[in-house]
């Protein structure tokens, strides 16, 4: 699987773009975060590559720094949402049976809560 820069008719390439709106809370020059559409905790934040890969691991293997800057981008926001000292859950879907329902890689930042067991 190939990527490129963006792709037309990816949702999160468009919100990246800032062609459909999404509440940003942080950007940086390979990353974008914005709040879940649908949260499932009092925290819930994408960050998304500005480049389009269609999941974490095609990330890894063509943009491995970028995949670190999501991770570090993350950790800076839970610290801005006042969540760091007690936590928060870091997790990528991987693909259907995974529930991945956006082929644009994306990290989840949850917190705010208990968050439970692993598993849902
Ligand atoms: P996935 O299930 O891991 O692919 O996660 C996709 C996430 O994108 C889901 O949690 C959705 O609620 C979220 N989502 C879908 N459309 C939008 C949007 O337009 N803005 C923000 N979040 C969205």
């Amino acid at each position: 699987m190939t990527s490129s820069d963006t792709q037309p008719d990816c949702l999160f390439c468009r919100i990246v773009a800032g062609e459909i709106p999404a509440t940003v809370v942080a950007e940086t020059d390979t990353t974008v975060a914005f709040r879940d559409i649908n949260p499932h905790a009092p925290t819930h934040v994408l960050v998304v590559p500005r480049e389009h890969h269609q999941d974490a691991v095609e990330l890894a293997e063509q943009s491995p720094g970028v995949l670190a800057d999501l991770f570090t981008a993350a950790g800076r926001i839970a610290a801005a949402e006042g969540i760091a000292a007690d936590g928060y859950r870091l997790l990528f879907n991987t693909g259907a049976d995974a529930g991945q329902t956006v082929p644009h890689a994306h990290l989840h930042l949850l917190g705010g809560r208990p968050l439970g067991g692993l598993v849902g």
